[in-house]
Parts: structure tokens; C-alpha cells; sequence
């Protein structure tokens, strides 16, 4: 049975529709084929944010897009080593199921995190949000949790390979497969909608249509790759949106809010074989009706895409890369850098995340605290 051997601060939310409070956990050394992280920079995703009102399980640790170096390897994890700097991948695959052996990772049945808990709070075992658990300086996940990437790449951006860039990224290239020429809008372009808009740009569509309630998100979205804009708001909006393709309707529109409305509206700007492709996470129980029958004869489709369908281990250290070399725009995604006693203060106030992404980060080395004596620390 492994040593608990640290404590270290985490945002802990206690119950549903409370605010997350800050508070001490202790954390395991990681067990066979895990590996535990000294984390150095987490983003706060619109998943989290979302726990406070549909947490599966609570108390949870949150957060889950998260960078860092690895500290402790348990028995068998042969990919990484301490010192190593990693990209925190929230669905692990199993690498044995059905899916996974058929090549369809993305798709695994057994997303798994640690063989046993690793965190605890109070004595007792506590969750961690999508077998991650980010707010936290350091996180135990499973091997496949922990991928490597190159070192030259700061952590903020890293950071948000794991969430907001894989899930972005990957939904214009792996989920839609956009190709080059095609038509594309984007409803809600914040984090994970402008790095759909610079996936897109990427695939060489054509146009990249963002459309959002803020037009200082649409005067963001320029310089990711965006070719026109529209205040959501606009009575005429799907009207203006056709104009643009002759009357003929979009190749994609991702919906990256979770609303059932705009889905509906999403289904309007679609032209021939066009595709809704649902990115943003509605409340469990939303329902989306629209009106079948020109949908069939159009031959359009609705698809659900999760982080993206990217294969972690080959995808995130690929897009670090994009960033280094200029292709990817991570830095700009930043727009302000807090310490994670100021977290619970961000989800009291609506809309309290100025910007695009918030990040935390911890200096190093970072606060946690050994408190027991351990060589391999
Ligand atoms: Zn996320
Ligand atoms: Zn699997």
C-alpha cells in the first residue's frame, strides 16, 4: 500500500450548487503504472465551472487541463521519467477494449484513472474531476494520463493542450475532418471555439464564421483565423450567415456553447450533407428538437464530439509543436494568470473569467509540503 506523502492545498467542491472551497488534501505515492505530477500551470475550462451545477460525484477535486513535471513513476511506467515535462490527458484509454483494439481509441469503453484513490481529504478518499483533478499542485493519474512533451514550451501553454486546444483542434480536424474549402462557423468562440477557429483555418477552410454574444470575442477571433463575425444576437443572423455561401448553407457549424436554441439555429445555417457538429456541453437534462424533414432530405447529420477524438500520446505532443514553430496560437489564449486560493472567488461572480482562459500556476518549486520522509521524493 503505497505512503500518503504530501499535503497540498486543492479546490475542493464539498456539495452541488455551493461554491468550491480551498482546502488541504493529502496524496498517495502513485501505485503501479501511475505516475504522480508536480503540477506547474492548470486552466479553468468551462467543464469546471460546470461541475458546480452537474458534478457526477461530490466532494470532487476540480480542474483537468493541467502541465507539469513528473515527480514520482510507479512500478512499470517505462514511458516517462522524473524531470520530465507532461501534458495532463484527462481520458486515459485502456488500450484493451473493443474500441481501442479496433482502433478506435477515441471511443474507449474503459476510460481509466488510478487503480485505487490517491487523493484524500479529511482521512477519507475524495474524487477527482475527470481523472485529473488540476486544481491541486499535484495529481497522481494513471500512465497514458501523463504524456510527454517537449520541454521549450511554457507551461501556461502546455497547459492548455489538455483541454481547450486538443478539444478545439481536434473537433476541426479529427472529429469533422474540415477540408480544404469548406464553409465553417463557430457559435461561442472561447477558449475551445477559437482553437476550432484556428483548427479550421489549419484544414484550409475557406470561411471561418465566428459568431458570439460578445463582439469582443469576435475581434479576438480574427487573428486566430476567423474570416467574418456576427453578434449572435442579430435577428438576420442565419440569413447574413447564408449570404455569405450564396444561399447554399455551411459544410459545419460547431456549437461550442450547449445551448439547445442555438443548436437549433446551428441546424438552419447547414447546407446540403452539412454537419452540426455539438462541442459545448449542455445541462444533463436539455433537450434539442428541431424540424426533421429537410434535414433528411438534405442528408445532413448532428454529431457529438468529446476532447476532440484526438489520440492523446500522438496528438499533444503535435500540437506543442504547432506551438513552438507558430502554426498554433496558445499564447494568446492566456489572458491572466491566478493563484488557486483566488479560484472560488471566480465562480462566485458570473462571468468573472476576464478573457479567453484564466490560468493557474504554481512557481517553482511549488508549496506542497513533504511530511513524510521518503528517499524517492
Ligand atoms: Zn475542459
Ligand atoms: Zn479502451
Amino acid at each position: 500500500m503505497p505512503s500518503k506523502n504530501r499535503t497540498a492545498p486543492a479546490v475542493v467542491l464539498v456539495e452541488k450548487n455551493r461554491l468550491p472551497i480551498v482546502d488541504e488534501v493529502e496524496l498517495e505515492n502513485p501505485g503501479p503504472g501511475e505516475v504522480l505530477i508536480d503540477l506547474r500551470a492548470s486552466g479553468i475550462c468551462h467543464t469546471d465551472l460546470g461541475a458546480v451545477r452537474d458534478a457526477r460525484t461530490c466532494p470532487v477535486v476540480l480542474g483537468h487541463e493541467g502541465a507539469g513535471i513528473v515527480s514520482v513513476v510507479g512500478a512499470g511506467v517505462t514511458h516517462v521519467a522524473p524531470g520530465d515535462h507532461v501534458v495532463v490527458n484527462w481520458q486515459p484509454k485502456c488500450g484493451n477494449c473493443r474500441r481501442c483494439q479496433s482502433g478506435r481509441s477515441d471511443l474507449c469503453d474503459q476510460i481509466t484513472g488510478t487503480a485505487a484513490p490517491r487523493v484524500f481529504w479529511h482521512g477519507e478518499p475524495i474524487a477527482v474531476l475527470l481523472q485529473a483533478g488540476t486544481f491541486c499542485s499535484a495529481v497522481v493519474v494513471s500512465a497514458a494520463g501523463a504524456v510527454p512533451i517537449r520541454r521549450d514550451l511554457p507551461f501556461d501553454q502546455a497547459a492548455l493542450l489538455g483541454c481547450a486546444v486538443a478539444t478545439g483542434v481536434g473537433s476541426a480536424l479529427f472529429t469533422a475532418k474540415v477540408q480544404p474549402g469548406d464553409t465553417v462557423a463557430v457559435l461561442g468562440v472561447g477558449g475551445v471555439g477559437l482553437n476550432i477557429v484556428q483548427g479550421a483555418r489549419l484544414a484550409g477552410a475557406s470561411h471561418i464564421i465566428a459568431v458570439d454574444i460578445s463582439d469582443e470575442r469576435l475581434q479576438f477571433a480574427q487573428p486566430f483565423g476567423a474570416t467574418e463575425g456576427f453578434n449572435a444576437n442579430l435577428p438576420d443572423l442565419v440569413d447574413r450567415i447564408r449570404n455569405i455561401t450564396k444561399g447554399r448553407g455551411l459544410d459545419f457549424v460547431f456549437e461550442v456553447v450547449g445551448s439547445p436554441a442555438l443548436m437549433r439555429t446551428a441546424v438552419d445555417m447547414l447546407g446540403r450533407g452539412g454537419e452540426l457538429v455539438l462541442v459545448g456541453a449542455a445541462a444533463r437534462d436539455a433537450v434539442f428538437a428541431f424540424a426533421p424533414r429537410r434535414f433528411m432530405s438534405n442528408q445532413q447529420v448532428v454529431r457529438g464530439s468529446i476532447y476532440g477524438n484526438i489520440r492523446p500520446a500522438l496528438h499533444l505532443p503535435l500540437f506543442a509543436d504547432w506551438c513552438i514553430d507558430g502554426r498554433l496560437n496558445v499564447k494568446g489564449l492566456a489572458s491572466q494568470s491566478i493563484s488557486l486560493e483566488d479560484v472560488p472567488g471566480l465562480f462566485a461572480t458570473p462571468g468573472g473569467l476576464r478573457g479567453i482562459r484564466t490560468i493557474i500556476e504554481w512557481p517553482a518549486p511549488h508549496d506542497s509540503q513533504v511530511v513524510a520522509s521518503n528517499p524517492q521524493i
